[in-house]
């Protein structure tokens, strides 16, 4: 059978065999609960306190700030809730293009004012208005914006709303699931006090991420049972998942210049064969401050654009949709729908990891071509 081009690195990544061999290694030796006082034990809770180390010393923080959890869904759960039980948060400043598991945890809670910025076409927030809102006000406010937008990859200025948290004593929280691992985060620099990460976004195993939670800020927990992750995070610590994490973590530290400027690389490569062969095209989220590895493309109507994430998959691509079909009726995203996208074009994220080579996105190119979703510029 022939491998599929896999061009969804956003939505999830291959695991790397150093990552696979290195929890291996645990499954087979190190199985002790690292609760467990005897020697097992011991070496297992050894192992996760080394993995703990090593991913603070990455970003920069102290050891004891980093809790592992079992994703990024969870993290950012356990942030939201606890922060907003615990300081008596009164008022949430977000948008509407986080991810799901930060939107839909927001509208569960009662009694706290959410603010949601407005985004301009390219998914950017206005840093004036952020300014403007939290000057209003004294409440006690959290403000939850992401680090980059999984589906259209901008970047928001992280450094400066980080400043602004701390000018207008705001706390703030950021998703940085599709940051972490290529875009290197200094804590020390930049006073952001939660973060949450996911380990297979960064080529690491499902099911396990981390949540950072500065060092300052004595929050409850969401998960209740025993003492684990010095009772931030009840339930036996996933061993296997947590080195393997750590592992893919070094790997992208150790080789983050030479993975963004090859994946870098492929987008630029790929949208100007786009742009070069296709009229009308819309590069969603903007060229300027986007991740390296998202590539949005809004393409114009048609009757082959409708049918073109199906038909790439036929061909063996596979690449994400940005739109969800409910009761029959194709909807743009959330996020798309925040950033004004025209509902009549057709949006599909491609995503790169360190492992495509230009000769994929050769071949992605001349599927692109053949399944012909539009008119080439030649022909108009
Ligand atoms: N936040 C962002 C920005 C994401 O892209 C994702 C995954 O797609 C998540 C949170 C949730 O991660 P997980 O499914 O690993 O919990």
């Amino acid at each position: 059978m022939i491998e599929p081009l896999y061009f969804d690195n956003a939505s999830t990544t291959p695991m790397l065999p150093e990552v696979i061999d290195t929890m291996s290694e645990v499954m087979y030796h190190h199985y002790g609960n690292p609760s467990s006082i005897h020697s097992k034990g011991r070496k297992a809770k050894a192992i996760i306190e080394q993995s703990r180390k090593s991913i603070a010393e990455k970003l920069n923080c102290s050891v004891g700030e980093i809790f592992f959890t079992s994703s990024a869904t969870e993290s950012n759960n356990t942030l939201i809730r606890s922060v907003v039980k615990t300081f008596q948060i009164k008022r949430i400043i977000t948008t509407k293009a986080e991810h799901p598991c930060v939107i839909n945890t927001i509208l569960e809670l009662s009694d706290v004012e959410v603010i949601y910025l407005d985004l301009n076409h390219d998914g950017a927030i206005e840093l004036d208005t952020l300014n403007a809102l939290l000057k209003k006000s004294d409440e006690k406010t959290l403000i939850s914006l992401m680090y980059v937008n999984n589906e259209i990859g901008n970047i928001h200025p992280v450094q400066e709303i980080a400043q602004l948290a701390k000018q207008y004593h705001a706390y703030y929280h950021c998703d940085a699931v599709q940051a972490v691992g290529k875009i290197p985060i200094d804590l020390q620099k930049t006073p952001i006090h939660f973060l949450s990460a996911s380990a297979h976004k960064f080529h690491g195993p499902k099911g396990v991420g981390f949540m950072y939670i500065g060092g300052e800020y004595n929050i409850d927990s969401l998960l209740k049972g025993g003492s684990q992750e010095r009772n931030m995070r009840a339930g036996t610590e996933n061993i296997y998942g947590i080195v393997g994490m750590t592992r893919a973590l070094t790997l992208a530290h150790e080789q983050m210049e030479i993975r963004m400027s090859h994946i870098q690389h492929l987008k630029q490569y790929f949208i100007k064969n786009l742009i070069e062969h296709f009229e009308n095209i819309h590069i969603n989220g903007g060229t300027i401050t986007t991740a390296a590895h998202i590539a949005s493309i809004s393409f114009p109507y048609t009757d082959k654009v409708d049918l073109l994430m199906f038909n790439l998959d036929i061909n063996g691509v596979c690449s994400s949709a940005g739109s969800a079909c409910s009761s029959g009726v194709e909807h743009d995203s959330p996020v798309l729908e925040a950033i004004g996208h025209d509902s009549k074009r057709k949006t599909i994220r491609f995503s790169f990891s360190h492992i495509n080579t230009i000769e994929e996105v050769d071949k992605l190119l001349s599927i692109l071509h053949k399944l012909s979703p539009l008119k080439t510029a030649a022909q108009v």
